[in-house]
């Protein structure tokens, strides 16, 4: 047992990727990654001598309603600055970004891990540019430019989470509301969302952050959780051992399980940031910032405490029902053309899902319409068709479209609640079932059950169940 006991402090930088038709400063088609090496580019995101930049008002829209999600204190006045490294990735031997006078101040984000809600400050958010990727070979690297000046915008939150887990709910958090609101796609394999991880230690009790060590470049949540994990313990082991951290930038090696210390020339931290002479201020007025908070839709949270207290769902199925953004716009058309917003969800959930993953469809592929599915549950509703004739009906909707009622007639699938027919049936299953007869007789009830199953298999299925138990029970009655 260790005699002292360490609290983590986990700081992020989260780059993202804006979805944006143009490159940040030029007008070069921007997330076109796949196209051939070095096809989309320009004087400007060359870096030539002489090419002059001009902001992408795209980019600054979406990063300031980012700012304006995450309560931000949105800057009227903001400017950008050069950051200076000499790096082939970078044709300019700068980047420009912000420093002194970000776009987005403050604001945060709650989180939950196992019920605990908790808020992830944010220092700021600022723009700037993406880098050229690099490819090292053995005796040379290949560059391509095509993603050199793709529009980021950088999230520094504060040092506010304490174990892996929170650190993960904050970046899905924030993904999710960031898919949602159409900032980014937030692709993690095509690296929309990269990650430097900032933690450090200290013992409890203590108010003093410990030594901060960086863990660079992380695009996986996997990784980022595997690496905190272990950077935690052993900063702690260090610490247990009576050594001392030094203030360091690491790097993670998935396959080895471990960070290792970044080579000094690899961050060597002196960028010489100075105002970008090319480039006046990014002036706003209140009115622009004002439309464009209109433009926010609803996000995740406050839909899911809407759908509890509009339709009734559970949280659960909320939850659900909301993580994708047409997936709950879908629900939500759905549940208002029905009498029964819950089961609307629990079809929505349980067979809609199913058949979507299934085919590997989204909601946009599917032929059933919501209206379409609110009237196939009035239809079961009304006990016009039963169970298992609904679920026929609702995958001849999902693969063709159609009107319920249409299907049902055409298919013969209405119950049978005529009597007389229902009657008849009864009478075949008893007389062809005694051994069920008599252990019904003799008070066991599943014998009922088995001889209902009859009756349904007799009628093909159409039978109404519910009505079938009520004939035999009559006709067995003593
Ligand atoms: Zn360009
Ligand atoms: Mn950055």
């Amino acid at each position: 047992m260790s005699a002292t006991e360490y609290i983590a402090s986990i700081g992020l930088e989260v780059h993202v990727q804006l979805k944006t038709r143009t490159k940040m400063f030029c007008s070069c088609p921007a997330h076109r990654e796949d196209d051939p090496p070095n096809t989309n580019v320009c004087p400007v995101c060359l870096g030539l001598p002489g090419a002059l930049p001009v902001p992408n008002r795209e980019a600054i829209r979406k990063t300031v309603k980012t700012g304006l999600m995450m309560g931000s204190t949105i800057s009227l006045r903001s400017r950008f600055d050069r950051k200076n490294y000499f790096y082939p990735d970078m044709p300019k031997n700068y980047q420009i970004t912000q420093q002194e006078r970000p776009l987005c101040i403050g604001g945060g984000l709650e989180i939950e891990v196992n019920g605990k809600k908790k808020y992830i400050r944010l220092n700021h958010i600022h723009q700037e540019e993406d880098a050229a990727k690099i490819t090292h070979l053995e005796h040379s690297s290949e560059i391509d430019y095509n993603r050199a000046s793709t529009p980021l915008m950088e999230m520094v939150t504060e040092p506010d989470m304490s174990t892996p887990d929170e650190a993960i709910a904050f970046l899905t958090a924030l993904r999710e509301m960031l898919i949602y609101a159409g900032i980014s796609e937030c692709d993690l394999e095509r690296g929309h969302m990269r990650c430097d991880v900032n933690s450090s230690i200290r013992p409890a009790g203590t108010d003093r952050l410990g030594v901060k060590c960086e863990i660079k470049n992380m695009n996986t949540f996997r990784g980022i959780h595997r690496a905190l994990e272990y950077e935690l313990r052993r900063q702690q082991s260090v610490l247990e051992s009576g050594g001392t951290l030094r203030q360091e930038t690491r790097r993670w090696d998935d396959e080895a399980g471990a960070t290792f210390p970044m080579r000094s020339k690899e961050y060597a931290h002196d960028y010489r940031y100075f105002n970008e002479p090319d480039l006046p201020p990014v002036v706003l007025d209140q009115a622009t910032i004002d439309q464009w908070r209109t433009e926010i839709p609803e996000l995740p949270r406050a839909r899911r405490a809407r759908f509890v207290s509009d339709y009734g769902l559970p949280e659960y199925d909320a939850g659900v029902l909301t993580a994708d953004r047409a997936i709950a716009d879908w629900y939500e058309a759905a549940a208002r053309a029905s009498k029964n917003p819950k089961a609307v969800s629990n079809w929505v959930m349980g067979e809609l899902l199913r058949a979507l993953g299934e085919k590997g469809l989204t909601i946009a592929d599917a032929k059933i319409t919501p209206a379409a599915l609110a009237s196939l549950l009035d239809l079961l509703d009304k006990k016009t068709i039963n169970g298992p004739a609904a679920k026929e009906v609702f995958q001849i909707l999902f693969d063709q479209g159609g009107d319920p009622a249409e299907i049902v007639k055409a298919k013969g699938l209405a119950q049978v609640s005529d009597t007389g027919a229902m009657e008849t049936f009864a009478e075949q299953a008893i007389a062809a079932n005694p051994k069920s007869v008599d252990d019904y007789r003799s008070g066991k009830q599943a014998a009922l059950m088995y001889l209902v199953g009859q009756v349904m298999k007799l009628s093909r299925g159409k039978a109404n169940p519910q009505l079938a138990a009520e004939i035999l029970r009559a006709k067995l009655a003593p």
